[in-house]
């Protein structure tokens, strides 16, 4: 049984834009994080995103958009030698009443019966309160990276017990595999 890492999408592999990310041109990645992926995979980890996509629900995109810019992310990730084993994502709009947009814990939950795992000690990496409150609520360690909304979510606080910080998911990644540079 290998080892999960839980990442969001938008802030954290790549950039976030506060207009959605709605094509395969607006997804670029932020430097280091594609490595970072690797290394992790490299290390015996197993990768899965977890990331709210409310513009599929808003009518913004279609899922043929989103598989077009997930398809992007795999060969980008590919091209550094890592690998994304699943990605979740809740397409609902934030007033749908669904149970997997984060904060609340469905898609963690969903990965942990796909992956048969238990999710205490799992890392999930966000950039955004919600992403550490449903990893908290699955029982997962929430790690926040200060990349996209991460320096104002820092700043408001009130972050999960526990929550670590790191500057980006390289450094996150340096960190859990003991390889800090300090
Ligand atoms: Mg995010
Ligand atoms: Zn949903």
């Amino acid at each position: 049984m290998k080892k999960l890492v839980i990442l969001d999408r938008d802030g954290v592999i790549n950039f976030d834009s506060a207009q959605f990310i709605k094509s395969p041109a607006e997804w670029k990645p932020i430097p280091g994080s594609p490595e970072a992926i690797a290394k992790l995979n490299q290390a015996g980890y197993r990768v899965v995103v977890a990331t709210n996509q409310s513009g599929v629900g808003r009518g913004l995109f279609d899922m043929d958009t989103l598989n077009a810019i997930h398809e992007k992310m795999h060969k980008t990730v590919a091209a550094a030698g890592g690998r994304i084993d699943a990605i979740f994502y809740c397409p609902h709009a934030a007033d749908a009443g669904c149970d997997c947009r984060k904060p609340k814990p469905g898609m963690f939950q969903r990965i942990a019966a796909v992956y048969n795992a238990e999710l205490k000690g799992v890392p999930a990496i966000g950039d955004s309160l919600r992403d550490l409150q449903a990893a908290a609520r699955a029982g997962a360690s929430p790690i926040l990276v200060l990349t996209g909304k991460g320096e104002k979510t820092q700043e408001e606080g009130d972050l999960p017990y526990a929550t670590e910080v790191f500057p980006d998911l390289s450094a996150a990644v340096d960190h859990l595999l003991g390889n800090g540079k300090n």
